[in-house]
């Protein structure tokens, strides 16, 4: 039986300590998936200490088996994972982070679970080697997903996950800027399937995610997935209006019976509710900046990110292609 053939993406963003591990500890992961043809696309997200030098030296070492993608700059892990997509050619595809966290060990163990017939794997970190606040962080992420999505996976903040080429295709095709890969990956997926992986402390280096990046993939998620929020605006909307009046009625009844110096002593809760409700307009306006912030990002319709140069990678015989954005491609399809 001809085994289907693997591509494992991984984005790469100053990682330049554990670069070295991590590649021979690919390449031989790789190595021991018998004759299944397999692939290691590496994506440099725009990194500053030399990781890009290091990615192409160990593809024109290794052109077989490895292939480099520089971006021209940093735009962000998903995108980052988009590109590295859009350059694999594995019937199969695998992601994982570059610092090790997720050993490339199990890789083995993914493809197997989507040869099981799955479309999507996702994997459950045991044991999670991460800061208290990173955990609480990724904890709220997952109870967003699962409210709004209505997809139950255990762990969505993994990106040690495999993929089936339909639906890598599939996700190529959105041009929504705001991705956040492991959800958009299972609005595709018939089949999906999870397995526990183990986890370790980030050897070298630290988080690329500081809180503000956190809270930016937080709406990021919450925007792109659904307009549930939305909704609940008008319901709570509906219900503070509802309250208003209420209240109002009670201050006025209050007034009639308890007289004038009633009404008086009252000011300052009038105050309260009216910070009630200037909060909640602030809040319903925030949230409606933030939907047209996307608006306005996907009409731009920029490419998500640029490709430098192509070093390596034995399917495609590419040195260095000239700049290529994914939406100018698609752009073409569209209007031929
Ligand atoms: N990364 C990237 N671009 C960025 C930030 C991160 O390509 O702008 C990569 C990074 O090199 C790593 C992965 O995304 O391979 C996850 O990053 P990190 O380990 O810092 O995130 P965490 O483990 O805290 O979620
Ligand atoms: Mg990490």
């Amino acid at each position: 039986m001809k085994h289907d053939s693997v591509s494992i993406v991984i984005p790469v963003y100053n990682e330049s300590g554990c670069i070295d591990e991590l590649v021979e500890r690919c390449v031989a992961a790789m190595n021991s998936m018998g004759d299944r043809q397999v692939e290691l696309v590496l994506v440099d997200d725009g990194s500053r200490d030399g990781s890009s030098d290091k990615l192409v030296e160990f593809a024109e070492q290794n052109p077989a088996q490895i292939k480099a993608v520089i971006l021209n700059r940093n735009y962000g892990q998903h995108s980052a994972i988009m590109c590295g997509f859009s350059q694999s050619t594995g019937d199969i595809v695998v992601t994982l982070d570059a610092d090790l966290q997720n050993p490339p060990e199990e890789i083995p163990r993914v493809v197997e679970a989507i040869d099981q017939g799955n479309d999507v794997v996702g994997t459950v970190r045991m044991n999670r080697r991460d800061s208290f606040f990173r955990r609480g962080a990724s904890w709220m992420i997952n109870q967003v997903v699962k409210k709004t999505t209505g997809v139950m996976m255990h762990d969505y903040g993994c990106m040690l996950r495999g993929y089936r080429r339909s639906v890598i295709n599939a996700m190529l095709q959105c041009r929504e800027r705001s991705t956040f890969i492991p959800v958009l990956a299972n609005s595709f997926a018939k089949r999906t399937g999870e397995i526990e992986v183990s986890h370790s402390e980030r050897s070298v280096g630290e988080s690329k995610y500081s809180i503000f990046k956190l809270v930016n993939l937080q709406f990021d998620l919450l925007t792109s997935m659904t307009t549930t929020p939305l909704r609940l605006l008008t319901y709570l909307g509906a219900l503070i209006s509802f309250l208003g009046i209420g209240f109002g009625l009670a201050l006025l009844v209050g007034r009639v019976i308890l007289g004038d110096d009633w009404g008086e002593q009252g000011i300052f809760t009038l105050f309260a509710i009216l910070f009630v409700f200037v909060g909640a307009q602030f809040m319903a306006m925030g949230l409606l900046g933030e939907y047209i912030g996307r608006i306005y990002h996907d009409v731009r319709d920029r490419p998500r990110y640029f490709v430098d140069r192509v070093v390596g990678g034995a399917s495609i015989v590419q040195e260095i292609k000239p700049t290529e954005s994914m939406n100018a491609q698609s752009d073409k399809m569209v209007t031929q």
